[in-house]
């Protein structure tokens, strides 16, 4: 972690990527970034130039020219720090960028550390944490929907309802602490009442966001899902079935460039991960049976089940006992009747009654297949897909909110079985903390630490 005076220090580092290219960039921050630049630089007199200017002129190391350059200053607070920051444009070969990072450090500045210009924005208050990892989201998104997830929460959207919420909580948590200074004149500054009501309130809405956790994750990396069934079940065939119609549809894009992800498939705009395909695809025989524990811990993290039989080849009594162990397992999963093109009409009358919910396919020829698809929308819940909502994309917010949720909880319980108001008060700061957290309001040097290391020298 940074310590104090690592923030008074000038840093530097290649912004633009490494390698040849036609130009590079090296960046400059930090209070003495236009003094240190100008130890180094033959033109104008940086130190007497304007914010937001750019300047031509050479880099020397004594009397030897290193490179022509274009220099641009910004001034603080007028720059993405909030610091005196340059940027020298140096032609792009590694040899001038080393040479220019080497002098510089020579004349006081020191190399930046992983994402530490975008820590310091933050710092200086730029944007909020949220932001700051939006930014990092942004950079890696590789959809049109994570893509905006990121620009949303980028843009402030997310921050900006944390805040509210914090907001309203916070008059309520200083009522109370008022009250403990009367403690023995028995005042009520805060209502109860009205506490209470914001409280639910709160509530509703965070499990609004924990909610929007799931679709998040589904924007980020697809609905994981396994075909789950004996040997011959079809699971293969039913795969390939899915994934050929994808390929189809994909190919039928005049001029489509997208790549053909082997085990993902777009149903009605959402992405299906399946699971361990690979090894359904090349064996037949060695997938065991739901009921073998390596089967089941596959399972477990699926977020969608396809429980796959032949009605050829499986009886009642061991499908209502798959469909308990399904049940035990706590996964969504739909039941799925597979080769109707040679199956038993009396069986398939005894399956309706006994599990209406059953659709009935046939892999091999392609036979209702749009019904499954429909099917498996139902089941991952598309209300959750409309827009405008916030979404929740990031694990460590998922985690506030979670936690939250369990202060905001003992909140309303000790209005309940009204408990002292140090304890309520307590109970409203954690609430407090855990908001902040997702923010940056509440910071720990460990938790700015881990964020800010996963992103690049240079940002
Ligand atoms: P897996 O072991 O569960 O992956 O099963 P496979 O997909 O390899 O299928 C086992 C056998 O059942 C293969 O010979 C498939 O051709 C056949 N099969 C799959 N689906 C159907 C179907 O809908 N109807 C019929 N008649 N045969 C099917």
């Amino acid at each position: 972690m940074f310590r104090l005076h690592e923030k008074e220090d000038t840093i530097v580092a290649l912004a633009t990527p490494q390698g040849v290219g036609a130009i590079a960039v090296v960046r400059l921050s930090g209070k003495d970034a236009i003094r240190i630049c100008n130890r180094i630089f033959k033109g104008k007199n940086l130190e007497n130039q304007e914010s937001h200017t750019i300047h031509f002129g050479t880099i020397r190391d004594g009397e030897k020219i290193i490179d022509e350059v274009l220099v641009s200053l910004f001034i603080a607070p007028k720059s993405f720090t909030k610091e005196n920051a340059v940027e020298i444009s140096t032609h792009g070969s590694s040899y001038i960028v080393n040479q220019v990072i080497k002098l510089l450090i020579r004349e006081g500045a020191r190399p930046a550390k992983p994402g530490e210009f975008t820590q310091r924005a933050f710092l200086n208050g730029q944007f909020d944490l949220a932001q700051a990892e939006a930014v990092a989201d942004l950079i890696h998104s590789d959809s049109e929907a994570s893509h905006q997830a990121a620009l949303n929460q980028m843009r402030g959207g997310f921050s900006g309802e944390i805040s509210k919420l914090r907001a309203e909580l916070i008059h309520f948590a200083s009522m109370i602490e008022l009250e403990l200074d009367f403690t023995e004149e028995d005042v009520e500054f805060a209502s109860r009442d009205d506490l209470q009501i914001l409280v639910e309130k709160l509530l509703r809405e965070v499990e609004l966001l924990i909610g929007s956790f799931d679709l998040g994750n589904v924007i980020k990396n697809g609905v994981p899902t396994v075909i789950a069934g004996k040997p011959n079940a079809g699971k293969s065939t039913l795969l390939n079935a899915l994934l050929n119609e994808e390929k189809a549809i994909v190919s039928d894009i005049a001029g489509t460039t997208r790549d053909f992800i082997e085990d993902e498939i777009n149903i009605g705009g959402v992405i299906f991960r399946f699971i361990d395909t690979a090894g359904l695809r090349e064996t037949t025989d060695t997938i065991e049976a739901i009921g073998v524990s390596r089967t089941q811990e596959k399972m477990k993290t699926a977020s969608l089940i396809l429980y796959l039989f032949d009605l050829g080849d499986t009886d009642m009594v061991e499908i209502n006992r798959d469909i308990n162990k399904l049940e035990n397992l706590g996964v969504p999963f739909l039941k799925v009747a597979n080769k109707i093109d040679k199956a038993n009409q009396q069986f398939i009358n005894e399956l309706k009654s006994s599990h209406p919910d059953t659709i009935f396919i046939s892999a091999g020829q392609k036979e209702n297949l749009d019904d499954l698809k429909s099917k498996i929308l139902e089941l991952v819940n598309l209300d959750k897909f409309k827009t405008g909502n916030t979404i929740v994309t990031n694990i460590r917010h998922y985690d506030s909110l979670v936690k939250t949720r369990t202060s905001l909880l003992d909140v309303l319980n000790g209005i309940d079985i009204a408990i002292t108001n140090d304890f309520l008060a307590m109970d409203i700061r954690r609430s407090l903390h855990f908001l902040g957290e997702i923010t940056g309001e509440i910071t720990t040097d460990d938790l700015l630490a881990n964020i800010f290391s996963k992103f690049c020298i240079g940002k």
